[in-house]
């Protein structure tokens, strides 16, 4: 399996170059040449496996320059029950809500309390076997922009890994409080976090410049050492992604929720697009899927894209109680465009190109046909979010957190607008306890406490739901980070990090 970049089809790599180098050099994303399929039989097969057989299974068909003991042993590694509470790390809780029977694909049951354990758990695993591979003995210097939970996440993934170097960058007022106290106290000695003046399409903006910078990257070779990334324009990212669309599948036929071959809807909340694009690429492997519904926050340009064909970032950005989809910029729909225009890397690189230069484009009638054939989407604004955790505690004792809540409501509207009664996974992404505020807020409850933990407690006393270990932990401790850049001293912070003078 070779992966091309979205700009620039000439270039192939194999995985391990592409999980090591994280982003192409023409600026492309890295995409799999064409997709393997998973033949009905195998999915039948796969319906009595395990988790982290089905993962093995599924992982083995893109990295093929990985041998099978090499792909066990990651999986191993990530998925145990010591990390997410049960040999099962992604498990569907069935609700009904306004009279629907919804089905919520808990992702947070790792050790940062989002869906993005699920593939930051297992990357630091692939890049540390991909350095081995073509790395030529430099260490690796991961960069990342958050909105909050990937920041966490990798800290956490990569915390002493040997071999690598952390530097995560957050916008100072865009993240909630408790995300913010779990990355500024994270342990590790090769970890480095620190705030930015500006949103996080700023700092993502800053990340992939001075990811691609030629005289950064040449200074990082004289010393050792090369970029890589774990935000989800990294192919391993994604890939791990897929696993649990597919296992979500195989646990809703077995629990009766659908039969085996009939399809199913999915809702993801949607904020750099990654994860609803690994639930599309799970598709174009054969998953029986009729329509995905793209959930977005006020910060609404994806909803707006699915319905006009017209994408444009110039307009007003919001900061919401959704934090981790507060995104204008949505990087990964880049491969979408590139899949849906028939792999046309030109057009691919046309409309990323006017994004740039002019903040907007507006695709072709096929893709718009392609796309609206597949892809259904809304959004929830902060009040519909509100009122959704209310309502959905109210009715079923069930607590979910903000961003879940925005699928929920954009579900349940596309729902009462369609008709369309298939079965429904909606990918829960969060534990509620990492939005307490908000969370608590929407309860209607009388005042809130005024610190976090107070917050979380009253929380665990209203509702009895548990709160997950890994945050009930945090409280009371140090915070070891506290610095704050503007956008353009984010490079001198990524060299100061790294202990590199000029
Ligand atoms: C990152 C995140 C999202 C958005 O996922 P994308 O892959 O960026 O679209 C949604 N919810 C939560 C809780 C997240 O952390």
């Amino acid at each position: 399996m070779k992966y091309n970049s979205t700009q620039d089809k000439s270039k192939s790599v194999l995985s391990a170059r592409a999980i090591a180098q994280g982003i192409s050099q023409d600026g492309g994303l890295f995409v799999p040449e064409s997709f393997p399929r998973i033949t009905e039989k195998e999915l039948k097969g796969m319906l009595s496996m395990s988790y982290r057989d089905r993962a093995k299974l599924i992982i083995s068909k893109y990295l093929t320059d990985f041998t099978e003991q090499e792909i066990a042993e990651c999986v191993d590694s990530a998925y145990t029950a010591e990390k997410f509470g049960s040999d099962n790390p992604a498990p569907i809780a069935s609700v009904e809500f306004n009279g629907s029977p919804l089905n919520l694909l808990e992702l947070w049951h790792g050790p940062t309390c989002a869906f993005k354990d699920m593939a930051l758990q297992i990357l630091p695993h692939f890049l540390t076997k991909s350095l081995q591979k073509v790395g030529g003995g430099k260490d690796a210097v991961i960069l990342v922009a958050t909105s909050g939970d990937t920041g966490k996440a990798a800290l956490e993934g990569f915390k002493d890994v040997a071999h690598t170097k952390i530097i995560v960058f957050y916008p100072v007022n865009g993240v909630s409080a408790m995300q913010k106290h779990q990355m500024n106290t994270q342990e590790g000695e090769n970890v480095y976090v620190c705030a930015i003046r500006g949103n996080f399409d700023d700092a993502q903006t800053a990340v992939k410049k001075i990811f691609t910078d030629t005289e950064t990257q040449a200074i990082l070779a004289e010393n050792n050492m090369m970029f890589s990334s774990a935000n989800s324009i990294n192919w391993g990212r994604l890939l791990p992604q897929i696993v649990y669309y597919v296992s979500a599948y195989c646990d809703m036929v077995n629990l009766g929720k659908v039969a085996f071959g009939e399809k199913i809807n999915i809702t993801v909340p949607t904020g750099n697009f990654g994860n609803i694009l690994a639930a599309y690429y799970a598709y174009e492997m054969g998953l029986p899927v009729k329509r995905f519904i793209c959930a977005s926050n006020s910060n609404n340009v994806l909803t707006d894209f699915i319905r006009t064909g017209v994408y444009n970032k110039n307009r007003d950005f919001y900061t919401t109680v959704s934090p981790s989809m507060d995104i204008l910029v949505s990087s990964n729909l880049e491969r979408l465009l590139y899949c849906l225009s028939g792999n046309n890397d030109a057009e691919t690189k046309g409309y990323m190109d006017l994004l740039k230069t002019e903040g907007k484009y507006t695709v072709t009638t096929k893709i718009m046909d392609k796309l609206q054939s597949m892809f259904w989407g809304g959004y929830a604004d902060e009040d519909a979010t509100k009122r959704t955790i209310h309502d959905l505690y109210e009715q079923q004792g069930y607590l979910c957190d903000t961003h879940t809540a925005v699928a929920v409501s954009v579900c349940d509207a596309y729902i009462r607008e369609t008709g369309d009664m298939t079965p429904v996974v909606i990918a829960s992404t969060a534990s509620p306890y990492k939005f307490s505020k908000a969370v608590l807020g929407a309860l209607d409850q009388g005042k809130a406490p005024d610190s976090e933990f107070d917050m979380v407690e009253k929380l665990r006393e209203i509702t009895g739901a548990p709160v997950p270990a890994p945050l009930a932990s945090l409280r009371g401790k140090k915070a070891r980070f506290g610095d704050v850049t503007d956008k353009e001293g984010m490079q001198g912070v990524v060299l100061g990090a790294l202990g590199i003078k000029r």
